[in-house]
């Protein structure tokens, strides 16, 4: 989705929602369309938009300026977070999308948080460890008044790891001297203040939220199933049911993962190895490579060689180094496989018009944020097609990183069962409350029905603060 399409939602949903008179059941007539209409205004713009030119010497002794830029959506509810990317696909577009849905996110999840977004425009891979070191050291030195662990938290997003954030914190720590510094960054290194499991929060919480969907809510459903409204929701339902149904026949669910880095790798992982649903990972892919086999590939195999060499196998003597069979495809190809499952953990906009009647799953995922164009995900919903969207699926990072700052403000640190379990018990009550909700009141899209939720808790605050008239 893009930031265009992210705001007309908030607008169509903000007006759903003025419509339902069970919601701020005081606030009526014209006063009620005006407090609307002044909401929808703050929601739909952004507090601040910050770019900068850093300068870096490069080690063949250039100098380079590159753009970056830190976003700060919304902050009603809560110190503005939202991670930091490098990619050479970053704009200021992109970045703004990213820091609203993070507002959106951490709503959803009522996390005590509002939404920003980093960005700078550099593909890491052509940049070494000093380059980068630098990199991120300026970034801070540019963004210095607008961060802190009491107004802009930020944490490593694509391109960006918990070695980007110990550099970060660290002069962080310097430019702020004789204040609070851990808590500045999230996502840092273990050593550095960092929660146990950080790095596979995301992934793990991604493949959490599809399977409680599938596994408990679906299987749950069997003598509630009069409650489904017609229509999508019952072709929906239908397809979950397959879902596990062929898991529970021995045939096995095949899945597929987009990209293989933080989240995709472990969201991977987690399917291969899972005891409840019995899958086929049946490809996988990343930024060079599709790689697939009918009937399972080696997860834990290609997540070793991934480790070394930081890119999935390419060529036959990858694949060969790596001991793994497999077919090698486009990098598109895994798209349109004729899977069941297709989880999205890579970039934006990977499916469009374009190629959205040609894609196969029956459920999709998404780990990354905005995989799925609003055009593409409207068609999906009329198929039957299950969407679990990015506000809702992506967010076991953010709800650690908030795990990590408390911990960082008291110094006493989380044993890593205890950060699983408290990340665990949230996303499955969040499932609980959109799908409960979406299934039984006959909402036209999850998507829309996590929206709703968010936007529900932020224009509450909004005026309970005193902020609309
Ligand atoms: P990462 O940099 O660790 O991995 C990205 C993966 O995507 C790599 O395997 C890369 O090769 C692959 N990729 C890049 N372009 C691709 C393309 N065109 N086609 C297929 N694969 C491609 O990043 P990550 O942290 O795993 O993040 C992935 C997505 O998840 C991003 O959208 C990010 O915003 C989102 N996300 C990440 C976190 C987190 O905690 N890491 C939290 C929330 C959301």
């Amino acid at each position: 989705m893009s930031i265009k399409e992210t705001q007309q939602m908030i607008e169509q949903m903000l007006g759903e929602i003025q419509h339902d008179e069970a919601f701020l059941p005081k606030l009526k007539g014209e006063k009620r369309q005006r407090v609307f209409r002044s909401g929808t205004e703050v929601l739909t713009t952004t507090d601040k938009v910050v770019k900068s030119y850093i300068r870096v010497s490069r080690d063949n002794r250039t100098i380079e300026r590159i753009p970056a830029y830190r976003i700060q959506h919304n902050n009603i509810a809560g110190f503005y977070k939202g991670g930091i990317r490098f990619s050479e696909a970053v704009n200021e577009e992109e970045v703004e999308n990213l820091a609203v849905l993070m507002t959106l996110k951490n709503a959803l999840h009522n996390l005590p948080y509002g939404g920003a977004k980093g960005g700078v425009v550099l593909d890491p891979k052509e940049y070494s460890e000093r380059e980068l070191n630098l990199v991120s050291k300026k970034y801070v030195q540019r963004f210095a008044p607008d961060i802190g662990p009491t107004h802009d938290i930020p944490a490593p997003d694509m391109g960006t790891d918990e070695r980007v954030m110990d550099w970060m914190v660290g002069e962080y720590k310097t430019v702020h001297p004789g204040e609070n510094y851990l808590g500045a960054f999230t996502g840092k290194s273990i050593d550095n203040g960092g929660a146990r499991g950080r790095r596979e929060a995301t992934g793990r919480g991604t493949y959490r939220c599809y399977w409680w969907l599938v596994h408990k809510w679906a299987r749950e459903q069997k003598d509630k199933e009069e409650l489904i409204p017609k229509g999508e929701h019952v072709k929906q339902y239908e397809n979950l049911k397959s879902i596990y149904k062929k898991s529970d026949s021995g045939e096995l669910i095949k899945l597929a993962v987009q990209g293989f880095g933080n989240v995709g790798s472990v969201a991977a992982k987690m399917a291969d190895d899972c005891p409840d649903l019995k899958h086929h990972v049946v490809s996988v892919s990343d930024h060079k490579v599709t790689l697939f086999k009918e009937n399972g590939l080696d997860i834990p195999k290609l997540v070793a060689y991934q480790e070394e060499y930081g890119h999935l196998p390419n060529t036959e003597e990858q694949l060969f180094k790596a001991g793994v069979e497999a077919d090698l495809l486009d990098r598109d190809a895994i798209l349109t496989l004729n899977v069941d499952v297709l989880i999205l953990a890579a970039i934006e906009d990977q499916i469009t018009e374009d190629n959205m009647k040609d894609v196969k799953a029956s459920v999709f995922v998404e780990g990354a944020n905005a995989p799925i164009r609003a055009e593409a995900d409207h068609y999906l919903h009329s198929q039957g097609k299950v969407v679990i969207p990015d506000i809702l699926a992506n967010a076991g990072g953010v709800m650690v990183s908030y795990l990590e700052w408390k911990q960082d403000r008291i110094t006493q640190f989380y044993t890593e069962q205890e950060v699983l379990d408290e990340m665990y018990e949230q996303m499955e009550e969040s499932c609980k409350q959109v799908f409960t909700e979406y299934f039984t009141k006959g909402i036209n899209g999850i998507r829309n029905t996590c929206y709703q939720n968010s936007l529900k808790r932020l224009f509450t605050l909004m005026y309970k603060h005193g902020k609309l008239f």
